[in-house]
């Protein structure tokens, strides 16, 4: 049967003894369960964060061919657009390093 968590109003199992989602735990959960279900959440986290920077790479790289185009002709100003988004790139990818080298470190921690 599903219910909805109490917690965070999401769908769960009800024979789950924690929300997949919040963690909300109903009734009795062991060390074990509690345990599974933070390297759940971490491993999803990585999954996402890793998606990001790749998105952020990306960003970066073409942002730095549109700079390297624009610059190219000399019949007109560069636009500071290209920039902008090679400084966007570059900042999102570190953040999302930063993020990803923690929730690692977390991750090695629940083992
Ligand atoms: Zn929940």
């Amino acid at each position: 049967m599903i219910v909805n968590c109490p917690q965070c109003k999401k769908p769960m199992s009800s024979v789950a003894p924690l929300c997949p989602k919040c963690g909300f735990a109903r009734g009795d959960v062991t060390e074990e369960q509690l345990t599974e279900f933070q390297r759940r959440k971490l491993r999803d986290r990585i999954y996402h964060l890793k998606m990001t920077s790749y998105f952020a790479i990306s960003l970066l790289l073409a942002a730095c061919g549109w700079y390297w185009w624009e610059s190219s002709d000399f019949s007109r100003p560069p636009s500071a657009v290209p920039i902008i988004l090679v400084a966007l790139g570059t900042v999102g990818y570190l953040v999302t390093r930063v993020l990803l080298f923690r929730a690692k470190k977390a991750l090695r921690k629940l083992r």
